[in-house]
Parts: structure tokens; C-alpha cells; sequence
């Protein structure tokens, strides 16, 4: 059968996403190729298409068993013969899928790669029909990823074991020496490599200062209602604390982290993948084997020490293609912390790389101009478009003369000696009444109160920036004081002019976003039909125990929810729904879409 035509009887999918149909053309006929698409862009398609137009067994490599389990699941569902093998699968499915395979009967099957590499097992696999290697996550084969496995080093041997079966290595990570060194790790140095943009169109992102954190989620998630979403913190006890806090407040929150006992982690992980937990705090460690389509958001209560670890964090948002919203929050705080542990380690080239990527994360957070654009151009595709789905191209910032401000956050520095840090600057400029002031004469300076008319989150607003442009600096080896710069002398003298972002207010933020939810939406979506069909599908997923994205994502239900099919011809016609599907399913949705 011709690509398209599995595309949409299997799949249910009418055209093919970006680079896949080249991918799999290539694998048919009979090449190599490393393919490099940022998660959620549809790597699965690209091995399994050709796996099952191919005569034989096709073996796919992953290191993450949920990973396996989710797509062999996905895979039954459109009633292909797939299966798995690894540590937790009983004797008997052992045997079947076996015989399966002497039968000629399996087409797909997940391994680990320990599983792969084992004796028996790769002279067994040299007797039968194999039709292709896909090998997941395929930068775990090179130390300069950022999630090496010394397992993955042993797949080499297939290029020699097998030399006439095309083997495809997919990834999403981006940097180009880890690109190289898959291809000599693996053996297949004449291998096409196939570069996606690592843009996410649908993700919008968003960063904030992290002032009132609590409340701004609040606020989110009270007009996220029912959303799947992961607020990322950076200690074990703020995620326990950000659950809490949501949980007062009457949503359904859990916390995550790797100090929990295996078997809660584990619960909290399966209640979130089958939509029983909408909302997860959680440290890193959380979404590493998740293959969630329908996350709708990720919040990062706190920084991420990179711009790698923070794009891989809200990658996770909006796999299906859907409408998903990123917000991170930075503060000092943040960066003064992740700076204290990068100096704890003893390695200094370590330290420098480290230090150096912390410094660009900063001012990603605090840019004015398109996150995208610093993000892309970051993993080395040059790009200056504005992208049009982050804050600063959605609204962009409101620009005011600054100079006055600064010249008076400047002279209070001057004139108490360099020796305050942000916080203490600000109530100086604000006039408070801190005792630390008086005691200190700082109440009696001349530019004790200059600044009262303004707010403190304004203050910290402005000085953010005033740092960013170099015209203050922070001084790490002196407790953060803030000093004055070779820049500040012009800005004192009225030489240059400063100009800086208006702060925007809670209110106003939340009005926006209120707007913008309403943009994203589909246009004449049925939301009590949206429940009915997920009440469905929750009961479903039950009884044949699967994730519920499996029989159909979020963005079917929506496609259903806002056509509402009630003849098999509508039903083919929506995305997601091929012949199998429709067979299994169709006549139980005409029912819920046509009763009232
Ligand atoms: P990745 O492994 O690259 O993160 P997946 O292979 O899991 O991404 O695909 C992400 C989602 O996109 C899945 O729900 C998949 O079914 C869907 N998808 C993939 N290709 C297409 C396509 N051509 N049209 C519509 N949806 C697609
Ligand atoms: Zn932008």
C-alpha cells in the first residue's frame, strides 16, 4: 500500500507533517537516516509507516518502558499487530509474541536496548525477516547529549550484524555535535540527516517577573479549567507546596518529585496520563516518559538553569498540535540560587559553560524582543521573524523614557557606597521606614523617597531592565550588592537616553489572557458535548485499560465536538479517525453526538 493511503486508512491522518513524507521515502527505499524533530512533531509516523508497507519485523529501540507500553497501545488500537518486550512482560505474552513473530505475524516490536543487545536475542533476530531498526531517543548513544546511556553504545553492532536493513535514528535534540556523534556512535555515517525547524507554532510562551507566584497560577489555571498542565519548581518542597496551595483552592493538583516512595510516584504519573489528575507540581524528574498528547500548559514556577532544559520542559505542551500556553516566572532569587549551585562545583570549564548558559536563560526571561527568535537562534537556526505566538510579538512591550528613573535608582546607589542590593534600594527610593534604614542614616540621603509615587513591582521591573542594559551591575562576590557601571556615568549626565518597558499589571495581564483564550478556541465548539464524549471515553479507557488518548485525542474530541458527525461519511472526514477507528467507535459517537 502506497504512504498516503496507510496515512489515512491506518491513522486516520490526511496529509503528512512536515519532513515525514520525505523520512519515509527515504527508509523505503532502503536508506539510512537520523531524523531531528522537536517532541510532538511526529517521529513515531516516520518508522512506523515504512514498518508496515515493509515485508518483516520491524524493531524499535527506546530506553523508557511507559514510552513503549503508551505506543504499542496506540498501535493495537488501529488494530496493528505490535508489541513490546521488556522487563515487565509476563512469560506467557512472552510466548506469544514469539510465536507471533515465527508466524510472520508481529510488525512492530518495542525493545529495550539491553533486550536488543542481549545474546540469544540479536542471534535470534538474525534468522528472521526484519524490516527496519528505529532507534528513539537516539542521543542517548553520545556523551555530548544531555541524557547519555552506556547500553545505547552497543547498538553499533547493528550496522554490521544487519548490513542491509535501513536503520532510522530520531531525536529531539538539537545541537550539531551530538548530531555527528550519533552517526559514528551508530555506525551509519552515510546517513541522511532530516532537520526539522524546532519552532512549536502552537505553543505560546510567555515569561513574567516572579512576583506573587501563587496567585498569578491561580489565576491561570482558574481560566484553564480542566486542562491537563505541569508547573515545574525547583525543589521537592515548593512542588508539595504549589499542590497544596492549588488544592485549597479546590483544583485537583499532585505533587512529584524523585523523594517519593515508587509506588506514589507512579500512581501520580498513571492518574495524570489517564486525565484523573489534571494538574501535576513537579520537579524535573516528572515527564522524562510521558508521552501525554493533550498537555495544555506548563508553568515554570521557577527559572530553569538553561535554555535546553527549559525548551525540553515546555516541549511537552501541545504534542497533538493544539493550541498550548507556556508561562515562566524569573526573579533575582532564582538566578542568585541556580548561580550558588554552579559555583558549589569544583570543575571550572564547567563552571564558565554553565554560568555562561545561566546568563543567556536570564535574558531570555527578562527580553523585550521575540522569545522565539532567542530560542531558535539559540540551537543554531538562524532566524528574525517575529513568530507571533509569545508575549513580546502578541503585545509588545509598551517602551518609556526611563532615564529619570534610572538616574535615581543610579544615585542611590552612589550615595549609600554600593552598599544595597535590589530590595533595600527600592524601599530607600520608596522612603520606607525599615529600621535597617534609619540605623543606617539612609533615611537622611537625598534620594531617600524620590521614587515613592511608584510601586515596588514597578521598581523591580525597571531595575531588572537597568541591569540587562548594563547600566547597573550586581555584584556576586559582595552579596549581591548593586554597583554602578562604566555605562552609568552617560545616563547621569544626560548623555543618553534610557528607554524601558511598562510594567504591566496583574489585572491588565489577566484581561489579555482572557482575550487570548478566547482566540485560541474553536469557533463553534460544543462544550457539554466535549463532556459527554470524554465521559465516554474516560469509561472506555477503563475497561480496556489504556491511556484515554488513545482511542481518541483531545483535538478529535474538539474536531467532533464543533462538526458534530452523525453519519460514518462525516466521521471519516474528521482528523484522527481512520477505517479502524470508525469501525470500533463511530457508531457509539454518532450516538452521543445525535441523543441529547
Ligand atoms: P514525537 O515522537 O515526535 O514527539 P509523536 O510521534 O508522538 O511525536 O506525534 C505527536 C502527535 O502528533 C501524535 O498524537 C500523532 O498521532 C500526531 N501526528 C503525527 N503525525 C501526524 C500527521 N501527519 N497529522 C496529524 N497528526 C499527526
Ligand atoms: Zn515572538
Amino acid at each position: 500500500m502506497a504512504k498516503h493511503t496507510i496515512l489515512k486508512k491506518t491513522f486516520g491522518y490526511s496529509e503528512f507533517r512536515g519532513n515525514q513524507g520525505a523520512i519515509i521515502d527515504h527508509i523505503l527505499d532502503g536508506n539510512d537516516a537520523l531524523v531531528i524533530m522537536p517532541t510532538g512533531g511526529g517521529k513515531s509516523l516516520c518508522y512506523q509507516i515504512p514498518a508496515l508497507i515493509n515485508e518483516g519485523l520491524a524493531i524499535i529501540v527506546s530506553p523508557l518502558i511507559a514510552l513503549m507500553n503508551d505506543q504499542v497501545a496506540a498501535l493495537q488500537q488501529l488494530d496493528v499487530n505490535a508489541a513490546t518486550l521488556h522487563s515487565n512482560i509476563s512469560d506467557t505474552e512472552t510466548r506469544q509474541i514469539f510465536a507471533d513473530i515465527q508466524e510472520g505475524k508481529l510488525k512492530l516490536l518495542y525493545v529495550s536496548p539491553e533486550k536488543l543487545m542481549s545474546d540469544g536475542f540479536l542471534k535470534y533476530l538474525v534468522n528472521q525477516k526484519i524490516s527496519l531498526f528505529g532507534i528513539d531517543e537516539a542521543h542517548c548513544v553520545s556523551i555530548w547529549g544531555n541524557d547519555f546511556r552506556p547500553e545505547y553504545v552497543k547498538l553499533s553492532a547493528l550496522r554490521n550484524t544487519f548490513s542491509a536493513v535501513p536503520i532510522i535514528a530520531l531525536t529531539a535534540t538539537a545541537d550539531h555535535a551530538t548530531q555527528q556523534d550519533i552517526l559514528r556512535q551508530l555506525a551509519i555515517p552515510n546517513a541522511k540527516t532530516f532537520l526539522s525547524s524546532f519552532e512549536r507554532k502552537n505553543i505560546t510562551t510567555r515569561a513574567k517577573s516572579g512576583q506573587k507566584r501563587m496567585e498569578q497560577i491561580e489565576n491561570f489555571v482558574k481560566i484553564h479549567p480542566n486542562e491537563s498542565g505541569i508547573v515545574y519548581c525547583l525543589s521537592r518542597k515548593s512542588t508539595e507546596k504549589v499542590a497544596e496551595s492549588l488544592e485549597a483552592k479546590g483544583f485537583q493538583a499532585a505533587a512529584y518529585h524523585a523523594g517519593l516512595d515508587p509506588s506514589t510516584r507512579r500512581r501520580v504519573q498513571d492518574d495524570f496520563q489517564n486525565d484523573t489528575v489534571k494538574i501535576v507540581c513537579a520537579t524535573i524528574a516528572f515527564g522524562m516518559g510521558i508521552d501525554k498528547p493533550n498537555i495544555r500548559w506548563v508553568i515554570h514556577y521557577n527559572m530553569p538553569k538553561n535554555i535546553e532544559g527549559y525548551y525540553q520542559e515546555i516541549g511537552r505542551a501541545g504534542r497533538d498540535g493544539d493550541p498550548a500556553e507556556t508561562l515562566l516566572f524569573s526573579s533575582w532569587g532564582d538566578f542568585l540560587m541556580l548561580k550558588k549551585f554552579i559555583d558549589e562545583s569544583p570543575n571550572k570549564d564547567f563552571k564558565t559553560v554553565q554560568l555562561a548558559k545561566l546568563d543567556r536563560m536570564w535574558q531570555f526571561a527578562t527580553a523585550a524582543s521575540c522569545r522565539t527568535n532567542m530560542v531558535l537562534n539559540y540551537f543554531g537556526e538562524f532566524v528574525n521573524n517575529n513568530c507571533g505566538h509569545c508575549d513580546n510579538c502578541l503585545h509588545p512591550p509598551t517602551f518609556i523614557d526611563g532615564t529619570v528613573f534610572s538616574q535615581m535608582a543610579l544615585s542611590g546607589i552612589i550615595r549609600t557606597r554600593e552598599q544595597v542590593g535590589i530590595n533595600l534600594l527600592i524601599d530607600i527610593l520608596r522612603a520606607s521606614y525599615k529600621q535597617e534604614i534609619r540605623m543606617k542614616g539612609y533615611d537622611q540621603l537625598k534620594t531617600y523617597g524620590v521614587g515613592r509615587n511608584i510601586s515596588f513591582q514597578h521598581w523591580q521591573h525597571y531595575i531588572t531592565q537597568m541591569i540587562n542594559q548594563g547600566i547597573i551591575r550586581i555584584d556576586y562576590t559582595d552579596h549581591s550588592k548593586l554597583k554602578t557601571t562604566p555605562l552609568s556615568s552617560p545616563v547621569l549626565k544626560k548623555e543618553v537616553a534610557i528607554k524601558l518597558t511598562e510594567f504591566v499589571s496583574q489585572k491588565e495581564q489577566k484581561e489579555r489572557e482572557k482575550k487570548i483564550k478566547k482566540e485560541v478556541n474553536f469557533s463553534n465548539i460544543d462544550s457539554a458535548l466535549v463532556a459527554r464524549l470524554k465521559k465516554w471515553r474516560t469509561h472506555l479507557a477503563r475497561t480496556q485499560r489504556v491511556p484515554p488518548y488513545v482511542i481518541f485525542n483531545d483535538r478529535t474530541i474538539n474536531f467532533i465536538a464543533s462538526a458534530k458527525p452523525s453519519t460514518s461519511d462525516d466521521l471519516i472526514a474528521i482528523d484522527g479517525i481512520g477505517p479502524v477507528k470508525l469501525e470500533k467507535y463511530g457508531e457509539a459517537v454518532i450516538e452521543i453526538v445525535t441523543s441529547k
